[in-house]
C-alpha cells in the first residue's frame, strides 16, 4: 500500500520531509510555493511574493498568463503527444511561426535548454564533417569562460566551473575554452578545424556579464572570416528580457544558429529549440537525431502561443521601458549597500557590498521582505522579474533592496 499524499502540511514541515527523499542537488530559499499568478507566488501560509526570478527567464510573461494557460487548457482537451513517428497538426504553425519571429529558416524543437544545447554542438559538427569539410572526429567549438550552457556530461565538459564539473569526468574532447569579451583570444582559438563559437549573448549565470559593444559584432565577422558557424545560447538571454526578442538585435547581429527554451515553453512545459539556417539544420536526416518528446502538440501549442505574445512587440517594449526603472532603482542604490551592477532590459546582476552579506544571505532578507531573488556566486544577486510586471511593483522590489541594504 502507498501512503495517501497528504496536503496538509506546512511550509516548514514541507522543506523537512523533502531533506530524506529529494536529492540534494539544489539548496533552495525557504519558501514553499502553493500557487502563483502574474509577477506574484503565494506560499503554503498564504504569504505573499513579488517573483524577481521569474523561474531564470523561464515565466517571461509571468505565471500563468491567461493566454498560455488557455491555449494549454484547450490542447489538453485535445491531443497531448503523438512521439515525432506521426506528425501532429500543431507542429507545422510552430515552426512556420518561429523561424519568422527569429528570421531562421528553420527549426528543430526539443524540450530542455541542455537539449538544446547538446543538438546545436551535434548540429555544429555535422556541419563542420559535411559541408565545411573538416577531417572526421576532428571538429573542435570554441566556448568563453564562465559560460552557463547546462549540466549534461558534454555540457560540464566545457563549464569552467568547479563545483559543476567535479566528480563527473571523464569529459567529452573537442571544445577550447578562451575568455569572454576577449575578441583576440577568440581569433586567436580559431583554425581550420573549428565548427562553432558557442557563447551566450549575455553570460546569465555569470551574474548578467554583459559584453562591451561590438563583441558580438566582432564574433560575427570573426566567424564569417574564418568560415565557422556562430551559434548564440539565446536560452536565457532571448524572448524579450533584455527588450530584444533576441539580445543578439542589441548589435543588429544575425548568428547562424540560436539555442532558444525556458520562455519558449511560457512557464507551463519544457520546449526549446534550435533555429538557425537551411544550410546548418539541412544536414540532419531522419534518424540522425531525436526526441521522443520533442515537438510534442502541446509544446507547440504552448510555443506558438509564446510567438504570439512576441509578435506583438508589446513584451519587448515592456522590458526596455521597465529596464529603465530598474536602472534607475539600481543607479540610486550604488553606494548604498550596491557596489555595482549590470543591467540590460529587464535583467540585472547586482554586485552587493560583501561586508553586508553573501548573495545568499541578500536573497534570504529579500524573501523574509516578501521579495524572491536569486544569487548567482559570491554576493551578486540576479534581479530578472517577469516581462509583466508593473513599475509600481518593480519600484517596490527596490524599495524593498534599498531596506534591506541599509538596515544590516
Ligand atoms: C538555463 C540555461 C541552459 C539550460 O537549460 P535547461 O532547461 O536547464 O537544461 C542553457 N543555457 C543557458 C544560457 C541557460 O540559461
Amino acid at each position: 500500500m502507498t501512503a495517501p499524499v497528504r496536503t496538509d502540511r506546512g511550509s516548514e514541515e514541507l522543506i523537512r520531509a523533502e531533506e530524506p527523499v529529494l536529492a540534494h542537488n539544489y539548496h533552495p530559499l525557504p519558501v514553499v510555493v502553493a500557487r502563483a499568478e502574474g509577477a506574484w507566488v503565494e506560499d503554503v501560509e498564504g504569504r505573499r511574493y513579488l517573483d524577481m526570478l521569474a523561474g531564470y527567464s523561464a515565466l517571461n510573461f509571468g505565471h500563468r498568463h491567461p493566454a498560455l494557460i488557455d491555449t494549454a487548457h484547450r490542447q489538453l482537451d485535445r491531443l497531448t503527444l503523438t512521439s515525432r513517428a506521426f506528425h501532429n497538426d500543431r507542429l507545422a504553425e510552430f515552426a512556420e511561426r518561429l523561424s519568422a519571429l527569429t528570421g531562421t529558416d528553420m527549426v528543430l524543437p526539443m524540450n530542455t535548454g541542455a537539449e538544446a544545447v547538446e543538438s546545436g554542438i551535434k548540429v555544429a559538427r555535422k556541419w563542420a564533417y559535411d559541408v565545411k569539410g573538416v577531417p572526421a572526429d576532428r571538429a573542435t567549438i570554441v566556448v568563453a569562460a564562465d559560460n552557463f550552457h547546462g549540466r549534461t556530461t558534454t555540457i560540464v565538459s566545457f563549464s569552467t566551473d568547479e563545483t559543476a564539473r567535479s566528480g563527473f569526468g571523464p569529459f567529452t574532447p573537442g571544445f577550447k575554452i578562451v575568455p569572454y569579451n576577449d575578441l583576440a583570444a577568440l581569433e586567436a582559438a580559431v583554425d581550420e578545424t573549428t565548427a562553432a563559437v558557442l557563447i551566450e549573448p549575455i553570460q546569465g549565470e555569470a551574474g548578467v556579464n554583459i559584453p562591451d559593444d561590438g563583441y558580438l559584432a566582432g564574433v560575427r565577422e570573426l566567424t564569417r572570416r574564418a568560415g565557422c558557424l556562430f551559434v548564440a545560447d539565446e536560452i536565457q538571454s532571448g524572448l524579450g528580457r533584455t527588450g530584444h526578442t533576441l539580445a543578439v538585435e542589441h548589435e543588429s547581429v544575425v548568428p547562424d544558429v540560436v539555442l532558444l527554451g525556458k520562455a519558449l515553453g511560457g512557464g507551463i512545459v519544457p520546449v526549446s529549440a534550435v533555429v538557425g539556417s537551411r544550410e546548418v539544420l539541412g544536414v540532419l536526416h531522419p534518424g540522425e537525431h531525436g526526441s521522443t518528446f520533442g515537438g510534442n502538440p502541446l509544446a507547440a501549442a504552448v510555443g506558438t502561443a509564446v510567438v504570439e505574445l512576441l509578435e506583438t512587440g508589446e513584451f519587448q517594449r515592456r522590458a526596455t521601458d521597465l529596464g529603465e526603472v530598474l536602472r534607475e532603482g539600481l543607479d540610486a542604490l550604488v553606494g548604498k549597500g550596491v557596489v555595482r551592477f549590470r543591467a540590460r532590459g529587464l535583467w540585472a546582476g547586482v554586485d552587493v557590498d560583501p561586508a553586508l552579506g553573501t548573495g545568499r544571505e541578500v536573497s534570504e532578507r529579500l524573501m523574509r521582505e516578501g521579495v524572491l531573488v536569486k544569487d548567482t556566486h559570491g554576493s551578486t544577486i540576479r534581479l530578472a522579474p517577469p516581462l509583466t510586471v508593473t513599475a509600481e511593483e518593480l519600484r517596490g522590489a527596490l524599495g524593498t533592496l534599498e531596506k534591506v541594504l541599509t538596515a544590516s
